[in-house]
């Protein structure tokens, strides 16, 4: 819980939408899905949207830390969760302890789970990583045989999975999703040749749904899609799915602005003419990019204005020209107000970087509140 409930500035999440993009993915994609909920649900709210999903039938979450993956289960979730990032030796008995999934991503990390699950008495549920092009973690597609076979063969372990990440999904034009794709296959057969059960196989993020339905394979891991946001600014959304996420905050000031005086820190704008200035109570101490100085734009009454000087720690202001405004009046970051829409695609990109950076950094001053 947040100490900074009365804040004007608030995050409304509404769970019906991430609900509606589960379903609309899974009908989509034809094949169970893995929602995605790591990093604070990408800013949505760990627990308020694993708790929603899981009652309205999703059947596994993935998470990248093994502490969120406790967090969940101290919560109440019941439904598999597969941990995606890399394990270290002594987090293995946490796993064990809470039910997680583990990906192993190489011979030794497989050693040390078996280490553990005999020392514990228990099974270790478990996903074999493999590298078909990220070079991140897990065993290379073309030497990972031997890797399947002794993870195959493990008493200690059962092989619920086998999975890889791909590079370039957000780019349809990109060849390297085929290429990852085959290596992958590749890679996954070396079960056939031992004879052995093949395991769920997946493979497609956000990108890989949207523009490689032959990525689906058995299972789809949709992070940023399901909260209704596009990999990137070009992609078109071929599923429906709605943004969940909206900011929102309140005029805090009211000024005229004289022509030639400054506004803020390093006095780098300045009008040419009076104008009118509205502060907003928000700024880069909550996750609101500081890259968004005089270029970001805001929703007051239904028009859009610009950012004006540089975002600061807790406010910042914006030009409304010869609008009107007053004190309280909605100011929407992310999110629709009369018919006009500002939407995290288009402030990753006045940000220069991606929506995913945009939305996992809203932090925790920022209240969230459900719908
Ligand atoms: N799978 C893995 C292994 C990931 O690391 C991520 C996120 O980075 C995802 C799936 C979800 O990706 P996206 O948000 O692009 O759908």
């Amino acid at each position: 819980s947040t100490p900074f409930t009365q804040r004007p500035t608030r995050i409304v999440v509404d769970l019906d939408a991430i609900a509606a993009n589960l379903r609309a993915i899974r009908a989509h994609a034809g094949v169970p899905v893995m929602p995605i909920v790591k990093a604070n649900a990408y800013g949505h709210g760990l627990l308020p949207v694993a708790r929603h999903l899981q009652a309205q039938g999703a059947e596994r979450f993935g998470v990248a830390f093994v502490e969120e993956g406790i967090a969940l289960r101290e919560a109440g979730i019941t439904v598999p969760i597969l941990v995606l990032g890399g394990i270290f030796a002594p987090q293995v008995t946490q796993f064990l302890a809470h039910d997680l999934e583990i990906t192993v991503s190489s011979l030794s990390k497989l050693r040390q789970v078996e280490a553990t699950a005999e020392a514990m008495g228990r099974r270790a549920a478990i996903h074999l990583k493999i590298d078909t092009g990220m070079e991140r973690i897990g065993v290379h597609s073309d030497s990972a045989g031997a890797f399947i076979e002794a993870a195959v063969r493990s008493r200690w372990c059962e092989v619920r999975g086998v999975y890889s990440h791909l590079a370039c999904a957000d780019d349809p034009a990109s060849a390297m999703t085929a290429l990852q794709l085959e290596r992958f296959l590749e890679a996954c057969g070396h079960f056939e040749r031992l004879d052995a059960p093949m395991p769920v196989r997946h493979l497609a993020n956000s990108g890989g749904i949207l523009h490689f339905p032959e990525t689906h394979l058995d299972m789809v891991r949709p992070g940023i899609l399901l909260y209704g946001v596009l990999p990137d600014a070009d992609a078109r959304a071929e599923v429906a799915v709605r943004p969940a996420l909206s900011l929102v905050s309140q005029v805090v000031y009211f000024k005229v602005v004289r022509a030639g005086c400054s506004v803020g820190y390093g006095a780098t704008w300045t009008p040419g003419r009076d104008t009118r200035v509205i502060t907003v109570p928000i700024g880069y101490g909550d996750g609101w990019p500081r890259a968004l100085s005089s270029r970001g734009q805001v929703l007051i009454r239904g028009r859009r204005h610009r950012l004006v000087g540089r975002v600061c720690m807790d406010q910042f202001m914006v030009d409304i020209g010869g609008d009107s405004a007053f004190n309280e009046d909605a100011v929407v970051l992310v999110g629709e107000q009369d018919g006009e829409a500002i939407r995290v695609e288009e402030v990753a990109v006045a940000a220069g970087t991606i929506p995913y950076e945009i939305l996992v950094q809203l932090n925790e001053r920022i209240p969230r509140e459900y719908r």
